[in-house]
């Protein structure tokens, strides 16, 4: 079963602010700490977040290491990924019941710059005032999900993942 576990903040902000860019270490298979993937194509990669508020939290990512949210890629580039993006969401609330489904790039050119999307399913009945962007804090810890949980999840959304 899934746990919260506290989450080291300091250690954290360390690793991605001074190591090697993570996502393109995932591309080469190549990561410091594993991660379940999900899907990968020409286009982008799909992975569970390491660090979930929520349960099903997702990132996705292009292949190749780009930073700026729209610049960084020509209008068609920007729609494929979008369109990933797009089925990714779609197989993801086949899998887990959501009452809203969120959408966001965030990043920052100081840590974690290749850009990335956030997609995450927000459960039904989140009281009003934890929805939104307090529904993306774990500042109070973070839902680690064991090995075989994580494959489960994986492996259901793989399955709609058309
Ligand atoms: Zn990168």
């Amino acid at each position: 079963m899934s746990q919260v576990q506290p989450f080291d903040k300091a250690a954290y902000n360390e690793r991605v602010q001074n190591g090697p860019c993570f996502i393109c270490q995932l591309v080469k298979n190549q990561p410091e700490e594993s991660h379940s993937e999900i899907y990968r194509d020409e286009v982008g990669i799909v992975f569970l977040s390491k660090y979930p508020s929520q349960y099903g939290y997702t990132l996705v990512a292009p292949i190749k290491h780009r930073e700026r949210v729209t610049a960084d890629f020509s209008p068609e580039e920007y729609l494929a990924l979008q369109s990933l993006i797009y089925r990714v969401g779609e197989a993801l609330q086949k899998v887990i019941t959501t009452e809203r489904f969120y959408i966001l790039s965030l990043g920052s050119q100081q840590g974690n710059r290749h850009v990335h999307w956030h997609l995450v399913p927000l459960p039904p009945g989140v009281p009003y005032e934890e929805q939104q962007l307090e529904a993306l804090k774990i500042d109070k810890g973070f839902l680690a999900l064991g090995n075989s949980e994580a494959e489960v999840l994986v492996e259901k959304v793989r399955q709609y993942l058309l």
